[in-house]
């Protein structure tokens, strides 16, 4: 099923999300629904708090980005980055919650994270590149942060009309939305 995404000034995008102790069906459903919600949105990461529900997890699936890299599916459930590197890259960034905004996001290029697998398994990974860039957005996301929030203060001031262009729905999606565009 396909799920509206919650776009800006929704309070559940501010939100800490919870941290979850348990798989069950309905999980595996919001799972599955939050895959088929971002292939249908074109998007590469999506956590559970764009969906509406304010649960640390988050998906991710970089297969049709030409990296030369191809991780499959990826669920992260109560990730934390556990390190950063020191070397920094810059990426233009875009978010399914924020239609029409992009702007280059300064961020670590490699972390190290720990996460619970869909079957509820602790891992710890490595990641660089793309990967490592769509990881530290969504886990972003579920401590209530933008992309735009790691921006230098005059680029925030740039974009804050895009911003309040959205908090107005004036923007334009081809995906469903909450609330909807005008
Ligand atoms: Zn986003």
């Amino acid at each position: 099923m396909i799920l509206p995404v919650y776009t800006y000034n929704h309070p559940v995008l501010k939100q800490r999300t919870a941290q979850i102790d348990d798989m069950s069906d309905e999980l595996r459903d919001l799972i599955r629904d939050m895959f088929e919600t971002m292939y249908k949105a074109n998007g590469i990461g999506l956590a559970a708090n764009q969906v509406g529900k304010g649960l640390s997890l988050t998906v991710i699936d970089i297969s049709d980005r030409d990296e030369g890299e191809d991780p499959g599916q990826i669920v992260l459930i109560n990730p934390v980055i556990e390190a950063f590197s020191d070397d920094e890259e810059e990426f233009e960034e875009g978010c399914l919650s924020l239609p029409d905004y992009r702007d280059t996001v300064i961020r670590p290029s490699a972390i190290q994270v720990r996460y619970l697998d869909a079957s509820m398994t602790e891992r710890v990974m490595e990641a660089d590149g793309l990967v490592a860039r769509v990881m530290q957005h969504e886990i972003d996301h579920l401590n209530g942060i933008y992309f735009f929030e790691r921006l230098s203060p005059i680029r925030r001031t740039l974009g804050s009309g895009k911003l309040k262009k959205i908090a107005r729905g004036q923007f334009e999606a081809d995906y469903p939305t909450f609330p909807q565009s005008e």
